[in-house]
């Protein structure tokens, strides 16, 4: 029997959960024992066929998925078995007379290799391969592919990973929390999990090792803290957590405010007309952040600017009057497209990426304002702003809103997601409507820290005082021009992150909808002088780790039940 083990990780899902264990099927791995390749074309055509059979399985299990995000996710996987250059690194490893399971594991390391160097979207894409040399290579060997098990009672699901092919089709019914050993805060699971709405906590280090037997697990995906084996009163004291929990979001309603009726506009993050569909539904403000390059990642050529336009104006008529925050497209670096490719660079975050693209090529963004103003005629009614992603001067500030004045579209600003535009924000300001932060990639950027490296995570958490540091200055251009200030990365849905960057002076935080309750619930609960002080306290700490805990000191106690 397992003695009662507490780990933490990162929680990436709040919630509490706890129940039987249900560990997902590792992979078999290379058949030590196989024949050396000794006809090339014969094994090639039957690690094609099997590439067909998995990509064929990920199809069919995108046809069910619970999500427009989720279909994509298994789509592109599908996609990628198929990859030609893929199956070319296979057969030559065929040709040099590798084993059939050894050589779809060696080129897979191959070209996992490239997507690393790559970086960013295509490092996360690593995962994806490995689910199909999983699936390939559990088929050569004639058993079962790897992944969850069918569950009869609700389960917690441990896995060192989850493949995104997996996590994309679990049943909420079923899978009441999730725990990983791997995986980032901004992984593929990590997402799909806050989608489905499923407590989970990732980076828990450990985890797969003091399972040994363990009957039941319990976990808080707010807190990332996770029980092995919990007892009694370990399942009690998370029941009342999340009692504590319902009771503090009771009542959470209407729109943003601290206390003392400071408006603070609550948004929500989308990526597709399916998400607005759905965000729409919950009580908010309208969308800090459509992030449209959702809609040309995986593609060959770009859409159509009659398709754009039928996408955004069913964007536009999803939240009738209230606010859509578009950001053009975002592209390059770590979401590279297929038709606008402008070579390989040694560092891609700090590449042609994001606005230097659309400067590169002009055409993809004249085609994305002309349907967004189309757009924008078809619904009038709808407040629609535009904004630029990785802007750092003020010629790119210029460029960008002369374009998108020119088309008409009637609110234009920029994404603060670079030092540079931070601490030039008010000369930046002079020319853009407003400036939305984006805080994830302006920690990677203030701290030199690849923000999909899981091991960076204390660097790259925005309580780190230089972050927020850059924040403070870009709210300060904000004051000092009259002009909005927003934030729609990761940080705005942190309760008591909100706080202080309300207190920093934002005026919107944008985020996943479900989070949207605990943030307007923590608001509610503090005055405006409260959050300055907060914000005073985070900035003057000397690390991250005393930020956070001097703002907590001075948060309403019933904030904790938020977390
Ligand atoms: C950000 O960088 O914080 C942001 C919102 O943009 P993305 O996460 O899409 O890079
Ligand atoms: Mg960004």
């Amino acid at each position: 029997m397992t003695d009662r083990t507490v780990l933490y990780g990162i929680g990436v899902s709040a919630g509490t959960a706890s129940g039987p264990v249900a560990v997902v099927t590792p992979a078999v791995g290379i058949d030590e024992h196989e024949q050396p390749c000794t006809d090339p074309d014969a094994d090639g055509e039957r690690v094609v066929a099997v590439l067909e059979e998995v990509s064929a399985s990920l199809t069919a299990r995108a046809e069910h998925a619970n999500s427009e995000t989720s279909k994509a996710v298994l789509e592109a996987t599908a996609a990628l078995a198929k990859d030609r250059g893929l199956v070319r690194g296979i057969k030559k490893e065929l040709k040099k007379g590798t084993g059939v399971t050894k050589a779809v594991h060696d080129a897979v390391e191959a070209y996992a290799a490239k997507f690393r160097k790559l970086g960013g979207y295509m490092a996360e894409r690593v995962t994806d391969l490995y689910d199909i040399r999983d699936r390939a290579t559990a088929r050569l060997r004639g058993v079962p592919e790897p992944g969850v098990p069918a569950l009869e009672v609700p389960s917690v699901l441990v896995a060192n990973d989850l493949a995104p092919a997996e996590t994309a089709t679990l049943d909420p019914a079923l899978v009441v929390g999730i725990v990983t050993e791997a995986g980032g805060a901004t992984s593929h699971t990590a997402i799909l999990a806050a989608q489905l709405g499923i407590p989970a906590a990732v980076q828990v280090k450990g985890i797969t090792e003091a399972l040994v037997d363990a009957p039941a697990i319990a976990l808080d995906g707010g807190v990332g803290e996770v029980i092995v084996a919990p007892n009694e009163s370990d399942v009690a004291e998370l029941e009342e957590r999340s009692r504590r929990r319902a009771a503090a979001l009771a009542g959470s309603s209407g729109e943003g405010a601290t206390r003392d009726g400071y408006r603070v506009k609550l948004l929500a993050n989308i990526g597709t007309a399916d998400d607005a569909a759905k965000a729409s539904g919950y009580d908010l403000e309208g969308s800090g952040l459509f992030r449209t390059e959702f809609l040309f990642l995986d593609r060959d050529s770009a859409p159509s600017v009659e398709e754009q336009t039928e996408t955004y104006t069913k964007v536009l008529r999803a939240f009738g009057d209230r606010r859509v925050v578009v950001r053009t497209l975002d592209a390059g670096a770590d979401k590279p497209l297929s038709f606008a490719d402008l070579g390989e660079e040694e560092n891609p975050a700090l590449g042609r990426r994001g606005l230097r693209l659309s400067m590169a090529r002009e055409d993809l963004l004249d085609d994305q304002l002309k349907a967004l103003a189309a757009a924008h005629k078809a619904v009038p009614e709808a407040e629609l702003w535009v904004m630029a992603p990785m802007v750092a001067t003020v010629e790119e500030t210029r460029w960008f809103t002369e374009r998108a004045r020119a088309h008409g579209l009637p609110k234009v600003g920029v994404m603060v997601e670079t030092p540079a535009a931070a601490i030039r924000s008010s000369h930046i300001l002079d020319i853009a409507d407003f400036a939305s932060i984006g805080t994830n990639d302006l920690s990677q950027y203030t701290m030199a820290a690849d923000r999909m490296q899981g091991e960076l995570a204390e660097l790259l958490t925005p309580w780190q005082p230089a972050t927020l540091a850059m924040i403070r200055e870009t709210c300060r251009g904000g004051e000092a021009t009259g002009k909005s200030i927003g934030v729609c990365g990761e940080a705005g849905g942190d309760p008591l992150m909100a706080l202080v960057l309300v207190g920093l002076g934002v005026s919107s935080l944008s985020m996943a909808p479900g989070k949207v309750n605990a943030v307007r619930a923590a608001l509610r609960l503090h005055d405006r002088d409260t959050c300055r002080q907060m914000a005073n306290f985070a900035v003057d700490a000397p690390t991250a780790k005393e930020a956070r805990e001097n703002v907590l000191k001075i948060a309403d106690p019933v904030l904790r039940d938020l977390l």
